[in-house]
Formats: structure tokens, C-alpha cells, sequence
């Protein structure tokens, strides 16, 4: 089983996505577990404390815009999720940046071999840096964008590592990278009309010729699935 622990201080964002659907199946059948951690609540807390006391950002060192997310709580909450087994080699942690590593398939498969995944997922301007020092981690990137939080981030990496782990997929085949897959596809009926004009199926599908048929799906996706179609 895979367990994806995630440090959130939204863990509401993150639910609904993985309730549903495959990753839902995958959670019911046992092949994966899916955990969260507020790092509210690992603040130390003074005798009587009050919401403010479960603040975890603080005013960023050199100045600028924004707040940053205290450290303390961060690596208590990943002490709480893998702290005995961190040493051991099927424990990741992975820390979001904009400035990581960029995320591919190829990551994802490197993935499937560990146990237990931490995602430090941040917000505002970010988390402060020395909870790198503390633990080992990898820092990833999405996409060369920025978002406002590591919530997006840590659902598309479950999501991609999940459904490449034999048992959540009906079939091998399902993955994309283990056949010819078109970014292209069309389903009945053969031929539809909007506003009085007809879209009928790439007469290729139709023909049966699977050799054709693969030769299409990869002429389509080189052109990233633009085929005859004008660019608007
Ligand atoms: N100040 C940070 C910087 O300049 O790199 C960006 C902070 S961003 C607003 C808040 C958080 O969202 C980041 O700490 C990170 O966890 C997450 N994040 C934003 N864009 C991301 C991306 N492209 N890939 C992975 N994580 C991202």
C-alpha cells in the first residue's frame, strides 16, 4: 500500500478531488491510504491559547510581501507522519516550489517504489526553508507557473502516481505511455450535427486497420491535437 501524508493547512481543498472516482476505488480497495496533517495543529500552545496562538506564518527575514510559514510546525507535522520510518528507503518527502524539479511520468514511475509519500504542500510566500535541513526531501515543480498553494500540486501528483500502480486501473493498457494513446478520441454516434452542420469520425477509426489506426494517434499527437483544425 502507498500512504500519501499531506501537510496542508487547507486539507478542505484537497478531499472532495480524492473522494472521487479512481483515487476513491484505489482508497477502497486498499492499494492506497490517503493522510493529513495541519500544521496548526503542532504549534506549541501556551496554557490558555487563544486561535492567534495556532498562527503558523510569520513576517519574512529580509523583508517583502506576504507571510511565511514557521518551520517548527512543519517538521513536527512530518515527524508525526514518518518520523520512525524516515530513514528507511520507502519514505519520500517532497517540498513544492514553483523552482523544483519539473514533474513528469518518468518521476511519477520512480514513485511507485515507496511506501509512504510526503507532500509539505505551501502557501502564502512560501515555507521557511530550513525544514529542508531537517529532513531529506526533493523539492518538485508543476509547471512553470506559480499557484497559491502546494494543494494542486501534491492532487496531481497522486493522482499521476496512483493510477500507474498496478490493481487501480482496470488494465495495463489503461496508461497512456503502455500503448499508443491520441489526445484525439470519438465516441457514437458516427456522425453529429450542431447548427446545421455535420462532424463525422477520422474514417481511419472506422476502418478496422489497427497499423493505420496507431500511425493516426501518433501523427495526432505530434501535432498536440491540433489535426486540420484551425488555431483560434
Ligand atoms: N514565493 C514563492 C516563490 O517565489 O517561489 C512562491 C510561493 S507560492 C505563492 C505558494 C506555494 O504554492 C509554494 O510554497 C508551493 O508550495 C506552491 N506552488 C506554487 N506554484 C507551484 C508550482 N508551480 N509547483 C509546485 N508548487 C507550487
Amino acid at each position: 500500500m502507498t500512504t500519501y501524508h499531506l501537510i496542508t493547512l487547507f486539507p478542505e481543498s484537497v478531499e472532495p478531488y480524492v473522494s472521487s472516482s479512481i483515487l476513491k476505488r484505489a482508497q477502497e480497495k486498499g492499494i492506497i491510504a490517503i493522510k493529513y496533517y495541519n500544521p496548526r495543529d503542532f504549534v506549541e500552545l501556551k496554557k490558555n491559547p487563544s486561535y492567534s496562538d495556532r498562527r503558523v506564518d510569520n513576517r519574512p527575514y529580509g523583508g517583502g510581501p506576504g507571510m511565511v510559514i514557521e518551520a517548527l510546525p512543519i517538521i513536527r507535522a512530518i515527524e508525526s507522519a514518518v518520523g520512525k520510518k524516515v530513514k528507511g528507503s520507502k519514505v519520500k518527502i517532497v517540498f513544492f516550489s514553483p523552482a523544483g524539479k519539473q514533474f513528469t511520468n518518468e518521476i511519477a514511475e520512480t514513485f511507485k517504489k515507496y511506501t509512504d509519500i510526503v507532500f509539505v504542500c505551501g502557501r502564502y510566500e512560501g515555507i521557511d526553508a530550513r525544514v529542508k535541513k531537517a529532513f531529506p526531501m526533493i523539492d518538485i515543480s508543476v509547471g512553470p507557473y506559480v499557484l497559491t498553494g502546494g494543494e494542486l500540486p501534491a492532487m496531481i501528483m497522486i493522482d499521476t502516481i496512483t493510477r500507474r500502480i498496478p490493481g487501480v486501473l482496470g488494465d495495463h493498457a489503461s496508461v497512456e505511455e503502455n500503448r499508443i494513446a491520441s489526445p484525439d478520441v470519438y465516441t457514437r454516434p458516427e456522425v453529429i450535427e450542431y447548427k446545421g452542420k455535420k462532424y463525422r469520425v477520422p474514417k481511419v477509426l472506422l476502418s478496422g486497420h489497427h497499423a493505420k489506426m496507431d500511425e493516426w494517434r501518433t501523427a495526432v499527437r505530434a501535432d498536440g491535437g491540433r489535426g486540420k483544425r484551425k488555431e483560434k
